[in-house]
């Protein structure tokens, strides 16, 4: 374990916050070679009673990366059903050879996934460590901190900030957010249940509010309750098991005891999206960038997809082989998802209010998801596959996402997502023509972050950046156009002129 004796003064990349999508973050640029800190607030990982759905982008995503394992490319599409605004009946559709549609698998278990991850490739992991400022200038960017009763600094080429909803970095640096102020108000604890088999399962409505167990048998049950009515009055106070009792039996309607109650909390529809993910050296992940109300389960997969979305990118930025721009990039890309998921959110809130506007919208909501392709459409937003859409190898174009596909090469045969997981954050040009000469383009700047592969059986080459994305599809022998797309999606292979960080329109302190 990395003691604060370990640390050196300065690093490529800092990055603050080792919750599930600042470990992963992490994680991502260690295994990019690039020379990382990872400093956490917490002693150690809990157990929260938060994300638990792992949507079916970010499974595919997760696979491409190598964290988790790869599926079988013989596998046919897999479909599941969830909610929406608390009405199941959604359908959730992975493609062929891509896994599950949902994993259900817990927040603190993918960090401590990570993290592990990240020790045993020998990154300094500092726990205990509070991030309390960040300033930057044309030198870098200084993190200020405090372990063990000391006030520390440690300087850096790059900070990422990934320290969740209240981000000190996001203040520190002066990151703006266009926010909606909070309308509703949830209370969240786990608790032993007297009566498991008698208690509400899943999402219950009545005419006062909404109560959502998952009811464990023989431990402890996550309890929720969604009072859409008006927001909380204090939502600073702490919540009590008492209050959180007496609503769970208002809402319900009748007693549902339980005992044990712990990790107490309150939460709410406020929502904040930040302008832009990028100021000069510091780039924001995870809740640190969007926070909305968690319904259908979707903030933890912005972050799994912001955190291999920033990966690979920021290790082209740190090693100077890209310049800032493909960071911003980064933050177009990943705030129209969350653009996307805030207004979704904001649709299942309303359909769910009690009362006459509720009954309404969940009635043309019941008539929404009866109709196959309305109800798959929007079973892709959830799951985040809308937006990049996933697109056959033979017809992705830039801008889709390359679904998994069986692939003979010359070494033999073998699938999308090996490749991918083969080639860490370098992307994948799949030349059925002319590899040679795209063999010998690449290797003009390019050799390290591109992997050529020669594919037999593919008319149209397709250029994929490792988050799974087509960079480029055309013919190989055409240099021109793949050239400039190279160049733009992974730099341009030169050592990027001073001044390196765009920081012109940097506010520094
Ligand atoms: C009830 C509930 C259910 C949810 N269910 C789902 C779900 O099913 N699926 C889903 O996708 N999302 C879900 N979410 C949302 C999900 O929990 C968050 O989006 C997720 O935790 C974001 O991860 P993160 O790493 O960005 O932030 P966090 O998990 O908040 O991690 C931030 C980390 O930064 C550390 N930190 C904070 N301040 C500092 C500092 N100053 N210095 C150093 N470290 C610091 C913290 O200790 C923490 O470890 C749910 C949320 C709630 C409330």
């Amino acid at each position: 374990m990395t003691t604060g004796a370990d640390l050196r003064s300065r690093y490529q990349v800092v990055v603050a916050g080792g919750g599930p999508v600042g470990s992963l973050t992490a994680l991502e640029l260690a295994r990019s070679g690039i020379d990382v800190l990872l400093l956490e607030a917490a002693p150690h990982t809990t157990d929260v009673p938060k994300a638990g759905t792992i949507h079916a982008r970010s499974i595919q995503l997760l696979t491409r990366r190598g964290h988790f394992a790869a599926p079988d490319v013989g596998s046919g599409a897999v479909s599941t059903t969830f909610h929406y605004a608390g009405v199941w009946g959604l359908e959730i559709t992975a493609p062929p050879g891509e896994g599950p549609a949902i994993a259900g698998i817990g927040q603190s278990d993918l960090e401590r996934l990570f993290t592990a991850r990240l020790i045993g490739l020998g990154t300094p992991v500092l726990k205990a460590a509070v991030v309390t400022d960040v300033v930057q200038d044309d030198a870098g960017a200084t993190v200020t901190f405090t372990h063990e009763g000391l006030t520390r600094t440690v300087t850096a080429d790059w900070v990422v900030g990934a320290d969740g909803a209240r981000s000190i970095v996001r203040r520190s640096v002066g990151f703006t957010a266009t926010e909606t102020a909070p309308t509703a108000a949830a209370l969240l604890g786990l608790a032993v249940l007297d009566d498991p088999a008698g208690a509400p399962r899943g999402w219950v409505r009545t005419d006062r509010g909404w109560t959502v167990l998952n009811v464990n048998a023989s431990g402890l049950s996550r309890i929720i309750t969604f009072d859409l009515g008006s927001p909380h009055e204090d939502h600073r106070r702490p919540l009590t098991a008492q209050e959180l009792q007496e609503t769970v039996d208002r809402f319900a309607g009748r007693p549902v005891p339980f005992r044990h109650a712990r990790s107490l909390s309150r939460f709410s529809d406020y929502s904040r999206l930040v302008d832009t993910y990028r100021l000069g050296r510091v780039v924001l992940v995870g809740d640190a960038a969007h926070v909305h109300f968690p319904l259908g389960g979707q903030g933890l997969n912005l972050g799994i997809a912001d955190a291999v979305g920033l990966g690979w990118r920021l290790a082209l930025v740190a090693r100077r082989q890209a310049g800032p721009s493909i960071l911003d990039d980064y933050s177009r890309e990943r705030h129209a998802c969350a653009a996307a998921v805030i207004a979704n959110v904001a649709d299942q809130r309303e359909r769910m209010r009690i009362g006459a506007v509720g009954d309404r919208l969940r009635t043309e909501l019941d008539r929404l998801l009866e109709d196959r392709n309305r109800n798959r459409a929007l079973g892709s937003a959830i799951s985040a596959q809308r937006r990049p859409a996933p697109r056959a190898l033979a017809h992705a174009a830039p801008g889709d996402f390359a679904v998994n596909t069986v692939i003979e090469t010359d070494t033999g045969i073998t699938d999308l997502i090996r490749l991918h997981a083969t080639a860490g954050s370098r992307g994948l040009l799949l030349c059925g023509n002319a590899p040679e000469s795209a063999r010998a383009l690449v290797d003009t700047g390019w050799g390290e972050r591109v992997a050529v592969i020669r594919v037999r059986n593919l008319e149209t080459d397709v250029l994929v950046r490792p988050d799974g994305v087509v960079a480029w599809s055309g013919t190989c022998g055409d240099g021109n156009e793949l050239s400039a797309c190279l160049a733009e999606t992974f730099g341009t292979g030169d050592q990027i002129a001073e001044p390196p960080f765009g920081l012109m329109a940097c506010p520094t302190r």
